[in-house]
């Protein structure tokens, strides 16, 4: 059965008067095989009607809390129930396995935490999978590697359904604002079925081609953000150690050539050593692991992410896992006055 039987008439909320996405897509950056998103791909008026949200954590939450906000007919999933109720009470469905979820939908997203859950709620005991059939699609958005992105995809066409990897470059706020980035691989009449969903919950879509290719343009980003963290937090103590003061380094990099925004708001609240989590410390090690795992399989020396990950793994082994990734700058301030006492 095709997708397109599924599809509903009515257009949510947010297609009403919305204008064309196409001006807020990024250009193709290098690769001339990366292909643009475009708008026009997707017809405005064939939504997938039944809509799955599996995965409720600091990014799911306000993923599908945005669909249902537009008038997209939602039904989700968590590990822990209690994280469902707030959406329940926005509108949303409940059923209690990813299997139900997926068999009630036209499309289900999966936004979870790490490639052992991706696969686990895709394909274990009661998973996506077996709720999976023609016509429908799973569409998961978490970051993880690539074999693991190709092993669930695997299992997922195997039933006759379609698969998109769909990482997301943005955080909480970006979620909460519907101005996330996605970096999209695989069934490409997926992607433009979806697309309508996609411009709910992000500002634009890349399509990258084969499965995989979403997840390492994921863990390239973050390799290079996790890399960046490290050293910005070495710079302001470095700044405070020799008696500046570290807001007015903050000040000066937001003025100048290195500026970014994760600098400017990150920035006053880890002088004040503070870490209200965004994007948890615990996935931000994960994906230089697996974005050096994805270095190795090219044999690519990568030594700056090599020395950025073993800070982050200090940092969990002070008990920051929950904490915000900029928290690793505590691990930091461990070195130093261990360097003290030497
Ligand atoms: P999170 O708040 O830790 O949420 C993780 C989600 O995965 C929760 O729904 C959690 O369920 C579920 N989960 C974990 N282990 C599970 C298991 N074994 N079985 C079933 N479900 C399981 O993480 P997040 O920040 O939303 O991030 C989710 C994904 O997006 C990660 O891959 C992350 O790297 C990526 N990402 C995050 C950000 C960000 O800024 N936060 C930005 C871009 C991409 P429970 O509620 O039951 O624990």
């Amino acid at each position: 059965m095709a997708l397109c039987s599924f599809f509903c008439s009515r257009l949510p909320n947010c297609f009403r008067g919305r204008s064309s996405v196409s001006s807020l897509a990024p250009k193709p950056r290098f690769c001339p095989s990366f292909s643009r998103a475009s708008a026009s791909a997707a017809k405005a008026d064939e939504v997938p009607a039944q809509v799955g949200f599996l995965g409720l954590g600091i990014m799911g939450s306000p993923m599908a809390q945005n669909l249902i906000k537009a008038g997209c007919d939602v039904t989700v999933w968590n590990r822990t129930k209690s994280k469902c109720d707030p959406l329940i009470s926005l509108g949303a469905k409940y059923q209690s396995s990813p299997e139900e979820v997926a068999a009630s939908c036209d499309v289900t997203f999966a936004m979870l935490a790490d490639p052992e859950s991706a696969v686990n709620v895709a394909c274990g005991e009661h998973g996506a999978a077996r709720g999976m059939s023609p016509g429908k699609g799973y569409i998961d958005v978490s970051t993880v590697d690539g074999a693991t992105s190709k092993l669930i995809c695997s299992q997922i066409k195997a039933t006759g359904a379609l698969f998109l990897e769909a990482p997301v470059s943005g955080s909480k706020k970006p979620a909460e604002d519907g101005q996330l980035i996605f970096l999209t691989a695989g069934d490409r009449s997926l992607f433009e079925t979806v697309a309508p969903l996609l411009d709910i919950m992000g500002k634009s879509r890349f399509y990258l081609g084969d499965v995989g290719n979403g997840a390492a343009m994921k863990l390239v980003v973050n390799m290079i953000m996790g890399s960046m963290m490290a050293s910005f937090s070495e710079g302001l103590l470095l700044s405070e150690k020799v008696g500046l003061d570290p807001s007015v380094l903050v000040e000066v990099v937001s003025q100048g050539a290195i500026s970014a925004p994760m600098f400017s708001t990150k920035g006053p609240s880890m002088v004040r050593s503070s870490y209200p989590t965004a994007f948890p410390l615990k996935h931000q090690q994960k994906d230089l692991r697996l974005a050096l795992g994805l270095a190795e399989s090219v044999s690519q020396s990568t030594p700056i992410a090599a020395a950025a990950n073993e800070l982050y793994k200090v940092a969990k082994s002070h008990g920051l896992s929950d904490q915000d990734f900029s928290a690793v700058m505590e691990a930091l301030k461990v070195k130093l006055q261990n360097q003290l006492k030497d």
